[in-house]
């Protein structure tokens, strides 16, 4: 389809000054707003047009090569913006049309006829959230756990149901904005006299203020009160995991929603056990010298009770013994990590005489004599083991 000439589409002369060229566009652009022509596809057509129009001749520079060169010569830079829509031309020319008229959209040009604010103009005063640290033991995060918290918080007052008034005649029509709600504020630009409206500050766009307030709220519609609050904390969370609690939070200003509460999860410190890479537990585990040459059954704590495991006999310090399955659960999958035992020999300070001597006379065999510990290819073995234990 051959474009139409610039001028013609305007509706104006070749040697027109910028002023007739204005009042011209200005003209086609409310006629054919589309606003003021909902659903019309040859307006918003023709709309474009004049834009596009305007645009080029509203430019020295452009015009001047529109005049040497036609639609060609628009061609050959970057001054097509390719508007799809209308609110495209708003961006590209929210500088003609004076700055804050365009804030809200075209809407707000014609005095909201677009309709993109219909309905209730009330502003909601959602509450704000609340966190709430929860500490838990080791074992409660093992096998996930229910918690009541107690919380200082905002709710709805009973005496007024939120409303913030005495009673019902206790509303009046608020004088800012006369009880419609908004402030229209009339702004001037070369299209002539265009309405911004917007909320009433003063009522909250309710366009009722509280004459007579409430007592025991004193107008707020909410009071301070202490609640408690469950929640279900599933099992393998980590310090610093959160669960959101909807609209349990903070009551909204006059019936404004709820916040939420936030549950912020925090790790005691154990005194046996160490959480390692989210799901494995470390156990330190002291046994005797002669439990380890000879080895042993021993009962040791895990986080859901007391196990047995197998001591070998021969069993070096820095063993560890891997107990499958007795670390916490995974929290998004099956399964639990392990719990690791690391054992070490445990060497006595104190002795009395009769286990000196005892000690004394062991010390004498050749047999518990340790060998050169760079030499031996037993005792490097035992050293590694120690390493890989302590790297897990
Ligand atoms: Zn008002
Ligand atoms: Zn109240």
């Amino acid at each position: 389809m051959a474009k139409l000439d610039y001028y013609e589409v305007l509706g104006v002369q070749k040697g027109s000054d910028i002023g007739e060229i204005k009042s011209a566009y200005r003209k086609l652009a409310l006629q054919y707003h589309p606003d003021r022509n909902p659903e019309n596809k040859e307006a918003e057509e023709k709309f474009k047009e004049a834009t596009e129009a305007y645009e080029v001749l509203s430019d020295a520079s452009k015009r001047e090569r529109y005049d040497r060169f036609g639609h060609d010569g628009m061609r050959m830079g970057q001054d097509f913006h390719g508007y799809s829509n209308v609110n495209d031309i708003f961006s590209a020319f929210s500088d003609l049309f004076g700055s804050g008229i365009f804030g809200g959209g075209f809407g707000d040009i014609f005095g909201n006829q677009g309709g993109a604010r219909r309905g209730s103009r009330s502003m909601d005063e959602r509450g704000s959230d609340l966190r709430v640290k929860v500490p838990l033991t080791l074992e409660e995060i093992a096998t996930g756990t229910e918690k009541t918290i107690k919380i200082k918080k905002y709710i709805k007052c009973e005496k007024c149901s939120g409303k913030g008034a005495k009673n019902s005649s206790s509303f009046k029509k608020c004088p800012q904005c006369n009880g419609s709600g908004e402030i229209r504020q009339v702004s001037r630009s070369m299209f002539g006299q265009f309405i911004n409206v917007s909320p009433c500050n003063a009522c909250n766009g309710s366009g009722q203020i509280i004459s007579d307030p409430c007592p025991d709220c004193k107008g707020d519609g909410r009071v301070s009160d202490e609640d408690s609050v469950s929640v279900k904390i599933p099992a393998g969370v980590e310090e610093g995991n959160y669960i959101p609690l909807r609209g349990k939070g903070n009551a909204g200003k006059r019936n404004g929603s709820n916040g939420d509460i936030i549950v912020v999860i925090s790790e005691k410190k154990h005194d046996k056990f160490t959480r390692r890479d989210n799901n494995h537990v470390i156990y330190q585990l002291n046994i005797s010298y002669p439990d380890a040459v000879f080895g042993t059954e021993i009962d040791v704590p895990t986080l859901y009770g007391k196990e047995k495991i197998k001591i070998e006999p021969g069993t070096q310090p820095g063993t560890n013994i891997r107990m499958k399955e007795m670390g916490i659960p995974y929290i998004n999958s099956y399964g639990k990590g392990d719990q690791v035992v690391v054992v070490n020999v445990f060497v006595p300070k104190e002795l009395n005489v009769k286990e000196k001597e005892a000690v004394k006379h062991l010390s004498q065999l050749e047999g518990i004599q340790p060998p050169d510990a760079n030499e031996h290819p037993k005792s490097k073995d035992i050293i590694d083991k120690i390493k890989d234990a302590f790297s897990f």
